[in-house]
């Protein structure tokens, strides 16, 4: 038998479903104007995608190529904030790309790439990059030389993930808002002007009521969908999922973008606390994503790529692998390449198509780059939803703290 919510009210002006970055933003977002907002996760916060990332907060340099401007200008800027408000989790560091005989882009294009890469972040002195002398390549931990034509190095910051979805959960619960771990959306029921919400936490049932819903459920975001009804407009998506491996050891703190010799595809390879992280790989998931797991032969391809440019790394032996991580990214279904598709995130809102129907917003992929960005659209898209703000916090002036204690309200 379903029990009414107690220690908090039971209805909130917005419901939040997931909490991954973009579940956290938006609920910061939220509170930042003075809305009760509910958080609901159905495990712990950063349980999906958002601690399965390459832990980098960057511009997207390769997005470039595609034309995709404002989304490199547009995280270059969130990528300058967080160097500002969140010191100790977001740091600047230095990215080396080495260009073979065999490397897809010539050195004149990554040039081009990287001069065009300054230009979106105002040519600020985080884009400042250089073409590394052929005297310091043997300074670069051992990397092949063999068919080397140039090094550039620029660049981009590196982030821990899961602490920065804590960290914005923490600025969302100091601004009043109210996280629900280990409790899974069951089902959501429009009624005129409010949901009326199933929630399962641990052994019980919780009924909530909210005025709004944001689906921030990443590859379970369709999932989430079926369980509301009327059912909301939903995009139909592919899941990509990517593999890093982390080896024992670092090398050193470079940052380097290969690209596997066998396909060309690009490859991180990057220190990861005391570890060394390499990723990561493509290839399409289907299933529930509960079961995602790094792939054998994704972790086989990694390691090839890695040995390759690196084979003295562990003095030439075998280095431990310590862990093995998988996400995936959630693209709209389509049968080009996956590297080729855009990561524009996409934005249904319900009332758009049916007038006074549910109001509920679905968050179809991201970058955990643009959680702030994606938040204020989201906010900015479902105002017409939520009462008047009671004030207007703006989250560019938030500053975030590594947390030493998760805050719960669970
Ligand atoms: C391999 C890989 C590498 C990436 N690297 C980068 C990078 O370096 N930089 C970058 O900017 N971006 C990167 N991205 C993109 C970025 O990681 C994602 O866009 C982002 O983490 C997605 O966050 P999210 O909150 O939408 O989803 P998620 O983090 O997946 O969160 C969804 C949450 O919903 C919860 N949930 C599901 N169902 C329910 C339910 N019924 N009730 C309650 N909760 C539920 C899940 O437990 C989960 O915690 C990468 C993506 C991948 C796949």
């Amino acid at each position: 038998m379903p029990e009414f919510a107690t220690g908090t009210s039971d209805y909130f002006d917005l419901l939040v479903v997931g909490g991954g970055i973009n579940g956290v933003a938006v609920a910061q977002a939220a509170a930042a104007k003075g809305h009760s907002v509910l958080l609901l996760e159905k495990s712990e916060l950063a349980a999906g995608t958002s601690r399965a990332s390459s832990k980098l907060i960057h511009g997207g340099l390769r997005y470039l190529e595609s034309y995709e401007f404002s989304l490199v200008y547009e995280a270059l800027r969130e990528r300058a904030l967080m160097l500002r408000n969140a010191p100790d989790l977001v740091a600047l560091k230095k990215f080396y790309i080495p260009v073979y005989r065999h490397t897809r882009r010539a050195p004149w294009l990554i040039f081009a790439g990287l001069s065009l890469y300054a230009l979106c972040d105002r040519l600020r002195s985080s884009s400042r990059f250089r073409i590394v002398p052929k005297s310091e390549w043997n300074t670069l931990d051992g990397i092949a030389t063999k068919d080397l034509r140039a090094v550039f190095q620029y660049q981009d910051a590196q982030t821990d993930d899961v602490e920065l979805t804590r960290a914005v959960m923490n600025s969302a619960i100091d601004l009043g808002a109210v996280l629900k771990e280990h409790s899974r959306l069951i089902s959501a029921h429009w009624h005129e002007d409010h949901f009326s919400v199933l929630v399962e936490h641990l052994d019980s049932r919780i009924n909530y009521r909210c005025g709004a819903m944001v689906n921030a459920g990443g590859p379970w975001v369709n999932r989430i969908n079926e369980c509301i009804e009327p059912a909301p407009r939903t995009l139909g998506i592919d899941l990509i999922q990517g593999t890093h491996v982390e080896l024992e050891g670092q090398m050193s703190d470079r940052f380097y973008y290969v690209e596997s010799p066998r396909d060309g595809r690009a490859v991180f390879v990057m220190p990861w606390y005391e570890n060394t992280l390499i990723g990561t790989t493509e290839a399409r998931f289907s299933g529930n994503p509960d079961d995602i797991k790094a792939l054998d032969s994704s972790v086989r391809y990694l390691l090839g790529v890695f040995r390759h440019y690196f084979p003295n790394f562990n003095g030439g032996s075998n280095a431990r692998i310590v862990n093995r991580m998988a996400g995936a990214r959630v693209l709209p279904e389509a049968k080009t390449s996956a590297f080729k598709r855009s990561r524009e995130t996409i934005l249904y809102w319900q009332p758009e198509f049916t007038p006074g129907g549910p109001a509920i917003c679905t968050i179809y992929g991201g970058k955990l780059t643009a959680w702030r960005a994606t938040a204020d659209k989201v906010l900015k898209t479902i105002r017409t939803a939520l009462p008047a703000p009671k004030r207007d916090i703006d989250t560019k002036t938030l500053r975030l703290q590594r947390a030493t204690h998760r805050k719960s309200t669970a």
